[in-house]
């Protein structure tokens, strides 16, 4: 009975150990922005949009809360930042859906993918392939 014990002890370790924590955070963000193209387009003219952003983060550790990181506060990061602002104005880059989903995924840590949809049928993604997780296993 020990041995089981004992057996099921260091599985449950082993588990705890190797276990892999993933969230995601969807959120609208409604705001304008006009591109720097080097084609005639539309879209160089400021124009608005409500992007829908999902921010997706990974651990194998929770923090001290029991979190890979609270959604209040990947919301704040993005949302509480970009909502209702002239991208052009608040991110010091050309402010295309693929700039905007790589951006995401360096402000938040520990965000391994981003992704940004512009309008339907139009979305973007920016992963880090850096992320120490090996992301065959992350949501
Ligand atoms: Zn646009």
């Amino acid at each position: 009975m020990a041995a089981v014990c004992e057996k099921n002890s260091t599985l449950a370790k082993k588990i705890e150990k190797d276990m892999i924590y993933c969230i995601s955070k969807t959120m609208e963000i409604s705001a304008c922005h006009n591109l720097k193209l080097s084609y005639e387009s539309k879209c160089s003219r400021l124009h608005g949009h409500n992007w829908e952003v999902t921010v997706y983060c990974a651990a194998t550790e929770l923090n001290a809360d029991g979190m890979v990181i609270d959604f209040k506060h990947v919301k704040e990061l993005i949302h509480g930042r970009l909502d209702h602002g002239n991208l052009n104005e608040l991110l010091p880059f050309n402010p295309t859906a693929e700039n905007i989903a790589a951006w995401i995924v360096r402000e938040v840590k520990p965000c391994y993918k981003a992704l940004v949809k512009e309008s339907y049928g139009n979305v973007a993604m920016a992963t880090d392939d850096t992320f120490p997780i090996d992301q065959r296993y992350l949501i």
